[in-house]
């Protein structure tokens, strides 16, 4: 099966990840990771990334194909993947979609985790990064033992510059107005299995092995 995971910031989509992975033994198909590699790479496709990146651009949909193309040639196989962070909006599912069927594939599923607003704010507000190792902690759900100093390594725990409450706000206002659109579509398709994001890891991830199980994609979940 391949399966694609989208949810906005805090919904959990990393941890849930990981065990998707682990569970079923998908390969993982980070999209935000892949173009980091790409554009320290010393090639014609990692300066050209780096060109866009730098001029403060974005990725047009077809390098993002073109990167995820290459890698999944590398990978030697278009099954049993786990798609996160592409596609992300309308045209790119679109163009995904008849770039799978070229080859006789398709997606499976879409686990579209939410979270209200409010949750996600709560969420961040209160999660704090170690400067030094990059440990997570949260101030409500795993305090560190000592009050800002991590637990690890004795560094200086910190709010994260993307994590400011301001930069939050743009993200899930991108979020709603790039990536909804695409998941009605997805919908209308009959892919979607929405996850309600606020519950416990362990039940949310039952939730989601329940529903492949249902769809069939899996045996025993
Ligand atoms: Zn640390």
């Amino acid at each position: 099966m391949n399966l694609l995971i989208i949810g906005p910031q805090a919904s959990g989509k990393g941890t849930q990840a990981e065990n998707l992975i682990e569970k079923f033994g998908l390969a993982h198909v980070e999209m935000g990771g892949l173009l980091r590699r790409v554009s320290k790479e010393d090639s014609e496709l990692g300066n050209k990334v780096r060109e866009v990146i730098n001029s403060g651009k974005l990725l047009s949909d077809e390098l993002v194909v073109e990167i995820l193309n290459q890698h999944l040639s590398s990978l030697g196989r278009l099954d049993n993947i786990l798609f996160d962070g592409f596609p992300r909006v309308l045209s790119q599912a679109q163009y995904f979609e008849k770039f799978l069927e070229k080859k006789g594939k398709k997606l499976d599923a879409v686990i579209y985790l939410t979270l209200p607003r409010e949750i996600t704010f709560e969420r961040l507000a209160n999660r704090r990064t170690c400067g030094t190792c990059g440990k997570v902690f949260n101030l409500k759900t795993k305090p560190p033992k000592k009050e800002g100093v991590c637990d690890y390594c004795g560094g200086n725990l910190v709010v994260r510059s993307d994590e400011t409450p301001e930069k939050i706000e743009t993200r899930l206002n991108e979020f709603e107005a790039q990536t909804l659109p695409m998941v009605t579509y997805l919908k209308q398709k009959g892919l979607v299995e929405e996850i309600d994001g606020n519950r416990p890891i362990e039940i949310i991830f039952a939730d989601i092995s329940e529903r492949l199980k249902k769809r069939g994609l899996v045996k025993n979940a």
